[in-house]
């Protein structure tokens, strides 16, 4: 009576099992939860323009 239930991942669309076999449900894997959640901007780059804190202390090379 097991039942395997799949699902598009949110982030690439890519069927995959919702199940308790799958830890990143529903997403198909750890990358691409990180990407759904953003943290893989923190890692790889920088965009200008989208600062989160309005510092008044900017080091020069902030300066485009
Ligand atoms: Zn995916």
């Amino acid at each position: 009576m097991t039942k395997v239930i799949m699902v598009a991942c949110p982030t690439c669309h890519k069927q995959t099992e919702f199940s308790p076999n799958n830890r990143w449900r529903p997403f198909c894997s750890e990358r691409c939860k990180l990407i759904d959640l953003g943290e893989w901007s923190n890692e790889d780059k920088f965009i200008p323009g989208q600062s989160i804190t309005e510092d008044e202390d900017k080091p020069d090379s902030w300066n485009f």
